[in-house]
């Protein structure tokens, strides 16, 4: 091959090689590019003769290659941000390296257009950032989802565990007054027979006594039941407290034991918005209390009071009392004082009265002296109409 051919062999392989190729002095000026560099940079002619830096958008790497141009460092390459004929930048991988070529030293630079891939890196970071945060957001939903299947299981549980307790309690609780039910009505059969209407209505009375403490038993039940699901939203409604009184006292009535006067201080004759099922389950329980653990012939006391804001019920008993000791523990659900053993109960009515309190935004408190009675204390908010809105029926 003679040497002008030997020439355009080299420029023709030079011009089809893949990557750009350029040589630089020592002042950045190129002074060599193969075909591939203008098409990288979209130049239409040849860019021998401009400034390297022209072609890149900062010129660190340069420089730091220039200071030290024999260090292995710039052999390897290193992606940096090229800038094209029309502005638009490109991702390009370099490598640099030091020639000499007639006593004169030149810098060549290496260099593939990495755009593409670039873009699909990105793309792919985008994509696994938006991934991640989805997984993120996917897990912190399924954390959710599992504490709250956990909630409802515990408290699944926790009921399971509650029912089980309160129908051992009460089915003791529920024999006596059903035998005694069975054997009342028996007596009273025989009575008939004997045409003794005395005794007829002693047991008459004493059916109606077991049936209302069997009745007050299973309201207690379903209550709990739905205090411990969280089932408990108050439904106001317009009271009138004398009726709502008469109908507690008419149920309540049957339980007193023989001369037991039950009496009311300053009947409340007005109107207001309260639920009155869950004050009626409030009342049922604190005075079936102050019958059940007074004697004969004492005097139960239910006084209301009320203001502006504000009702306040009071029941007062000469019965046995709270031992001292006691009286921190008497709403803890299944609490019965040690003197209240002899008596028949479950120990979830003061429970149930505090729950329900609770849930009406009001107080309840008593004071008591072994052997010598208790006053229970209830305050209950009146709502107003604002509060009332919605949940009126
Ligand atoms: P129960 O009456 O079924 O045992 P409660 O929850 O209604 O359950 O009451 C809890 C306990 O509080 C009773 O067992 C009793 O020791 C005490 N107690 C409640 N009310 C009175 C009262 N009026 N007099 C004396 N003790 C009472």
């Amino acid at each position: 091959m003679i040497l002008n051919e030997e020439t355009t062999f080299y420029k023709v392989c030079f011009d089809s090689m893949q990557a750009g190729i350029i040589v630089f002095d020592d002042k950045m000026n190129i002074v060599l590019a193969n075909q591939p560099v203008s098409e990288i940079f979209e130049y239409k002619k040849s860019v021998v003769g401009k400034n390297l830096r022209l072609l890149l958008k900062n010129d660190t790497l340069l420089t730091e290659f220039l200071e030290n141009p024999t260090t292995d460092t710039f052999k390897t390459t290193k992606e940096i941000i090229g800038i094209k004929n029309n502005g638009e930048e490109i991702y390009l991988e370099v490598s640099f390296g030091k020639l000499e070529y007639e006593n004169k030293f030149y810098y060549k630079l290496l260099l593939t257009d990495i755009n593409e891939r670039k873009k699909k890196e990105k793309e792919i970071n985008a994509l696994n950032v938006q991934l991640e945060e989805e997984v993120k957001l996917s897990n912190k939903e399924l954390q959710k989802v599992i504490e709250q299947l956990k909630i409802s299981l515990n408290k699944e549980k926790e009921l399971n565990i509650l029912k089980t307790k309160f129908i051992a309690l009460a089915s003791h609780e529920f024999k006596t007054p059903l035998s005694a039910i069975l054997s009342s009505t028996e007596l009273m059969a025989k009575y008939t027979e004997l045409e003794n209407v005395e005794k007829q209505r002693e047991h008459l009375q004493k059916v109606k006594i077991m049936i209302a403490r069997l009745n007050g038993m299973l309201d207690n039940l379903l209550t709990l039941e739905n205090i411990e699901a969280g089932e408990v939203k108050p439904t106001y409604k317009l009271v009138d407290f004398k009726n709502l009184m008469e109908e507690v006292l008419h149920n309540t009535k049957p339980l007193l034991k023989k001369d037991q006067v039950l009496s009311i201080e300053n009947t409340s004759t007005e109107k207001f918005y309260q639920d009155p099922r869950i004050i009626k389950i409030i009342l049922n329980n604190i005075l079936n209390n102050a019958i059940k653990y007074s004697e004969n012939e004492s005097q139960i006391t239910v006084s209301l009071k009320s203001n502006k804001q504000n009702l306040y019920m009071s029941i007062k008993d000469n019965g046995i009392g709270i031992p001292l000791n006691e009286q921190n523990l008497i709403f803890n659900r299944f609490f019965r004082a040690k003197n209240a053993l002899y008596y028949p109960g479950t120990g979830i009515g003061l429970n149930i009265v505090k729950g329900y309190v609770d849930s009406l935004k009001g107080t309840v408190s008593f004071k008591s002296t072994e052997n010598n009675g208790t006053v229970f204390n209830v305050q209950l908010p009146k709502i107003n109409s604002h509060e009332k809105k919605g949940t009126v029926n």
